[in-house]
């Protein structure tokens, strides 16, 4: 005789397994299916979606929930009963009708925008973004919301964060980095750039970042590493997660940069509790705390010196072009700070400042605030205030970015949760490791990930973003760690006193 809590755990598995079959089976459209092949991977994603949907919200889980009976606070048991009804509530709450709705507009939303993108005419993209806000606040009144109607949104993404703590938390960013950003561009000292745009072949970059990522912890006996056009990592499940990156002859950051970025957010995947796969506290925390991984290990690491007194001997035995560049000059070249228009492409510090852009933008559109049609204008004049600088076309503003094709609004802030919690968390890691930058010097960093393993990786989602960060960390969420580990080190690196 099951129990209805492990008939629960048995169909959460199911849901996850379902849903990792979509994982697959969206990595392969993205790295070896044949062009011709699109419309029919549409059909199997799509079957699999109504499945997983079905799945997930069979009223079944409703009964069970409702008899599962109660569990001590702090157990693993209650942990994945509040996620399970979480997902449950959230999932029946928003109309299948609404469900659908927002598939179909959102698939042609992003044909939509890939040509208004590539015109730069954000008049041909307008109907299909006022369609998909007005299903966004629809799906906010159907899930329910206190403050904000962007609360219901954000929820998706970074469960247990609100607008108006972000709302601070960013305020606090911009007015700290808006002068951290001033002095550096008023510096004297420039990075050469053009060091990082000579000779790459492409087959030694592939070796060298596959070096690295293995050196940082990356297991490729479970993983593996393809090109895509846009890099991501996707972890299917136990034993398997896929990253990928993109190759430029005439650019060694992109692809290494990008490799040690996707193999930060694969630590984080390969170390989710394996044995316990499908049960809702086995996920990732947050998209704020993946981000924090990546970041960590992009960032925090990989564009340390302590990194590079260890990799950057072999990076000039890699590639001759760069034999006679010494270490400083390296360094410098790939933390160089300069405010730009794409957000992808901007540097650690200027990059926050784009998402506190997006983050105002949202909350007007899903406020009712900003009319769609107001859009461009508005973030032209958002972009003014704080980069002093004008987009020339609203390819390089306002339609620079795929997620609201998708219906992705409340996604952007995750991306500076994550660099926030990664200096946070970092910070906490130096406390507990003894010379953790020695230990880097000499190319050791399983202390480090192991430290992240046991603190962040292994514990899933079984608490909350804001209580891990709490319980790692010893202190709720704040700016300043991050504000400091950027004045160490650009103020050094520009030579501001
Ligand atoms: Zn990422």
């Amino acid at each position: 005789m099951t129990t209805p809590y492990a008939e629960l755990m048995a169909r959460s598995r199911d849901v996850a397994l379902l849903s990792s079959c979509s994982s697959v089976l969206g990595w392969d459209q993205q790295t070896y299916m044949p062009k011709a092949g699109a419309a029919f991977r549409g059909e199997q994603l799509a079957l699999l979606a109504k499945l997983t949907h079905q799945h997930a919200t069979d009223p079944r889980i409703g009964e069970l929930l409702a008899a599962a009976g109660s569990f001590p606070e702090d157990s693993l048991e209650a942990a994945n009963i509040r996620e399970l009804r979480h997902g449950f509530d959230r999932a029946t709450k928003v109309p299948a009708r609404l469900v659908e709705e927002l598939a179909r507009v959102t698939a042609a939303a992003n044909e939509a925008w890939i040509e208004a993108r590539a015109k730069s005419d954000f008049a041909f993209f307008k109907p299909h973004l006022e369609k998909i806000v007005a299903l966004k606040r629809e799906e906010a009144a159907a899930v329910g919301w206190k403050d904000h109607p962007y609360d219901a949104l954000l929820d998706e993404y970074e469960p247990g964060a609100t607008a108006g703590e972000i709302t601070a938390l960013f305020a606090e960013l911009s007015a700290g980095l808006v002068p951290i950003i001033r002095e550096i561009t008023s510096s004297s000292t420039k990075p050469d750039r053009s060091i990082l745009e000579r000779d790459y072949p492409i087959d030694r970059q592939k070796l060298f970042a596959e070096a690295a990522a293995a050196a940082v912890g990356f297991d490729f006996a479970a993983g593996r590493l393809d090109t895509t056009t846009h890099p991501f990592c996707s972890g299917f499940g136990p034993g398997d997660c896929r990253i990928t990156t993109r190759y430029n002859p005439r650019a060694f950051n992109e692809a290494f940069f990008g490799l040690l970025h996707e193999a930060g957010h694969g630590l984080y995947e390969q170390n989710l509790p394996a044995d316990r796969y499908g049960e809702p506290t086995a996920q990732a925390c947050s998209l704020g705390i993946h981000e924090s991984q990546s970041r960590l290990w992009e960032n925090l690491v990989g564009r340390s010196r302590p990194f590079w007194e260890h990799f950057f001997p072999r990076l000039q035995q890699t590639f001759t072009s760069i034999a006679d560049v010494p270490l400083d000059a390296f360094h410098a070249a790939i933390n160089e700070v300069k405010p730009s228009f794409i957000r992808v492409e901007a540097d650690e510090a200027t990059y926050n400042l784009h998402i506190v852009l997006r983050f105002e933008i949202e909350q007007a559109l899903m406020s009712g605030d900003l009319p769609v049609a107001e859009l461009p204008a508005a973030w032209n004049e958002k972009f003014r205030t704080l980069f002093d600088l004008t987009p020339p076309t609203d390819r390089e503003g306002c339609l620079q970015d795929i997620h609201w094709s998708f219906g992705g609004i409340g996604y952007f802030p995750t991306y500076t949760l994550g660099n926030l919690y990664a200096a946070q968390l970092m910070r906490a890691a130096r406390q507990a490791i003894p010379a953790l930058d020695d230990r880097m010097r000499v190319g050791d960093f399983r202390p480090l990930r192991e430290w992240l393993v046991a603190n962040v990786h292994s514990q899933g989602r079984r608490y909350r973003a804001k209580e891990l960060c709490r319980r790692v960390t010893g202190a709720t969420l704040a700016v300043g760690p991050f504000l400091e580990e950027l004045r160490g080190k650009f103020f050094r690196l520009y030579n501001v006193c």
